[in-house]
């Protein structure tokens, strides 16, 4: 019966917010006995520990050291203010001031190294920015200690084994399943709480990497599987998934079931509350994942299975999510119509530059293919294809290659929308009446999504339209 939870930034990101998330690893391990906790780094805004420790190395990179320097105080004032206003002094505040310490001198050692030699490889910015981590599992372990449950800081790197692609790592089941239970199961027979770094493993030879940005999610589904863990829960600052990010519309709603399907398309498209990876361990081994919210927990949250009660009419939308900071490139040319392979060579190019296409879209007559890619690879994206296409270009085939930036990609999600006719009307006519452009559309076969593409300086607006329609 063992639960795993992860708890997010903000539900580290103080001392107050850590006390309240103490109390919730309390009652969980009352009423299910076994728990094991992933959590973020820090994470209240304006001080996202990932988003200075990333800062920070970029910062060396471009040589400019004052930027590191007043990176490594502002990490030091989170976590010392976070550690003072948790520990007891005569307790363990000055043992685990120590240890952060010792990892803010780590992380402005690591940005001198990166200055001096001008150069930050994918592997140092993934040791540089697993800290962030390293630092709040164990203030909240000792925190718990205090509150008298035990408790252990674990380093993912001692569990979660991947590959070695590094800043989107993936694991190594066998191995990761192997270690996991090797060194949690004792810890959990013993009553020990082990609280566990998300984001973060190492490959085989030890080295750290990270899963991406956003993956402590994924790693607590990944420790879900190796445990068979009964239920995931991902305890967030939200009231669960809902209906739009309450960021961008303060009248969205929590949707209280979805299925692993509509969750994926949601965090494919942006809906920053789960990592996309998250859903894949839970659905392959039928395990339900929650969301709930660490200061409002009464509230039943989401739950995500394998099947959810679809909607119908209007009800058949569920949610509507963007993701910005998008071009949209098209090759066309009259030259193209019926010659084969166009498709694979244009996604070939792409691909070897390691972009990730987020739709595709064709018109029939098959004059032109454009996709979405993100913005800051559209440079990159068109050298590529200009050079894969030269023949054609010369000769005219394709006529031309070019990107329209920035865009952004609205989707629409909901399982019951494949037997409802009229969707794909409702939600033109509501852009429509704003006056707003529909660059392209897409849905997946699954039809459990419409996406459309619109001008970035239109997301909010299509997206608050959209969601008066659900
Ligand atoms: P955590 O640090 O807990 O992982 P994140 O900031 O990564 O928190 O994710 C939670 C945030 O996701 C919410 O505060 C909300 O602004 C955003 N969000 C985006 N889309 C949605 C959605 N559809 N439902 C809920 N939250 C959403
Ligand atoms: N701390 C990491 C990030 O900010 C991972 C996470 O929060 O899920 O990306
Ligand atoms: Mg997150």
């Amino acid at each position: 019966m063992t639960l795993v939870m992860k708890f997010g930034g903000t539900s580290v990101g103080s001392a107050a917010a850590i006390r309240q998330t103490a109390e919730l690893i309390r009652s969980c391990q009352a009423d299910w006995g076994p728990v094991v906790v992933v959590a973020s780094a820090m994470g209240t805004q304006p001080v996202k520990v990932t988003d200075l420790l990333l800062q920070g190395a970029y910062a060396a990179l471009a040589g400019d050291e004052a930027t590191c320097l007043r990176v490594a105080d502002a990490l030091r004032q989170a976590h010392y203010e976070t550690i003072d206003g948790l520990l007891a002094p005569e307790k363990e505040r000055q043992q685990i001031l120590a240890e952060n310490q010792q990892f803010i001198e780590r992380f402005a050692a690591l940005c001198r190294a990166v200055l001096v030699l001008g150069e930050l490889t994918p592997r140092a910015l993934d040791t540089i920015s697993a800290m962030g981590e390293q630092m709040s599992v164990r203030i909240l372990a000792a925190y718990l200690r205090e509150a008298g449950l035990p408790a252990g800081a674990i380093d993912a790197t001692e569990l979660l084994v991947t590959d070695d692609n590094f800043q989107s790592a993936a694991p190594l089941w066998a191995e990761t399943t192997a270690q996991t239970q090797a060194r949690l199961q004792p810890l959990l027979d013993q009553g020990i709480i082990p609280i566990v770094t998300g984001f973060i493993g190492a490959t085989q030879t030890g080295v750290t990497t990270t899963l991406g940005r956003g993956g402590s999610d994924f790693s607590a589904a990944i420790l879900g599987q190796a445990l068979a863990a009964q239920e995931v829960w991902i305890w967030t600052d939200v009231d669960g998934v809902m209906t739009a990010d309450p960021r961008l519309v303060p009248a969205a709603r929590s949707i209280p079931v979805l299925s692993f399907r509509e969750v994926a398309e949601l965090a494919y498209y942006g809906a920053r509350v789960l990592h996309p990876k998250t859903m894949r361990p839970c659905v392959e081994n039928d395990i339900p994942l929650r969301i709930k919210n660490t200061f409002n927990p009464q509230h039943p949250g989401t739950v995500i299975v394998r099947e959810a009660p679809a909607g119908n009419g209007s009800g058949a939308m569920k949610a509507v999510t963007a993701i910005k900071e998008l071009s949209l490139i098209t090759v066309e040319g009259r030259g193209m119509m019926g010659v084969p392979g166009i498709a694979a060579r244009t996604f070939g190019a792409v691909a070897r530059g390691q972009v990730s296409v987020l739709l595709i879209s064709q018109a029939s007559s098959e004059q032109s293919i454009c996709f979405a890619a993100p913005a800051g690879a559209t440079d990159s994206v068109l050298a590529a294809l200009e050079q894969e296409f030269t023949a054609e270009l010369q000769r005219k085939d394709i006529d031309r290659i070019w990107a329209l930036r920035p865009v952004a990609i609205v989707t629409v999600v909901g399982a019951g929308m494949r037997g409802t006719p009229g969707i794909a009307g409702r939600i033109f006519s509501a852009l429509g009446r704003e006056a707003l452009n529909i660059i392209a559309i897409a849905q997946g076969s699954s039809e459990c999504s419409v996406s459309l593409v619109v001008d970035g300086a239109d997301t909010a607006t299509a997206v608050q339209r959209i969601h008066e329609l659900l």
